[in-house]
């Protein structure tokens, strides 16, 4: 018996090591992980999307002129009938870590939820935007911190093989991790560099001030990933808050 595994790289095709693992999942097959790109039109064309962000396109819908739309229909097609399928993105210019985005309408089987401990991942955020997590049982969005793509594929592909094909994978449970809830992905552009210091860690309640640069005064919430360099656009940061 084995587990049948989807894997998706390149929803966003600028987040390198996601298409890395897939790419190299084609041209060195693991018995039962499937890989896919999930986005290979912005991908061609060197982009984050061509018309709207894939991520939050699902459904989708076959007939609309935007073609992330109608490529969702096609993605949550091709990921009906596995037992567990991943949606994998990195975190490739930030401090953070390895944790996974959720929809608790989907659930996870106790062996997904082993495959995410083997991986370090510590951290669920349950997330209510249209993502593939949101309409497939076993799915969820992986976010990967990555310092290099050689052992990142590695150590990812080692995992995948454990989760696909290795009956003594440890199982875990709910209770296992701490949970978070996604609040927002802001660019803001009034946070002054300098201001997220090297010792805020990913998943550390923000200070005051920040929170409330972030738009959201008066509560405790964390970043789940974030851009150190401020560029143009200013501080980019995912927001989730502790479910308590
Ligand atoms: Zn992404």
């Amino acid at each position: 018996m084995s587990e049948h595994v989807r894997l998706w790289g390149g929803t966003h095709p600028d987040e390198k090591a996601a298409t890395a693992l897939a790419d190299d999942l084609k041209a060195r097959p693991i018995p039962n992980v499937i890989p896919g790109i999930a986005n290979p039109l912005a991908r061609e064309q060197g982009k984050r999307y061509v018309d709207i962000n894939l991520a939050g396109s699902f459904p989708g819908d076959s007939s609309s002129k935007k073609y992330e739309q109608r490529r969702a229909v096609q993605v949550l097609a091709e990921s009906q009938g596995f037992d567990v399928v991943i949606d994998l993105h990195n975190i490739n210019s930030g401090r953070g870590e390895n944790h996974a985005c959720i929809d608790t309408s989907t659930g996870l089987s106790p062996r997904a939820l082993g495959f995410l401990r083997t991986i370090g991942v510590r951290h669920l955020v349950v997330t209510d935007y249209a993502g593939i997590h949101k309409f497939v049982p076993n799915s969820f969005v992986l976010e990967t911190l990555t310092n290099g793509l050689g052992s990142d594929v590695e150590r990812l592909r080692s995992a995948l093989d454990r989760l696909a094909n290795d009956l003594s994978l440890p199982t875990a449970n709910e209770e296992d991790f701490s949970w978070y809830r996604h609040l927002g992905s802001p660019h803001v552009s009034t946070v002054p560099p300098g201001t997220v210091t090297p010792d805020l860690n990913a998943f550390d309640v923000l200070p005051g001030e920040i929170a409330t640069m972030m738009g959201y005064p008066d509560r405790q919430v964390c970043f789940s990933g974030w851009l150190d360099e401020p560029n143009e656009k200013g501080y980019w940061g995912e927001i989730c808050e502790p479910i308590v």
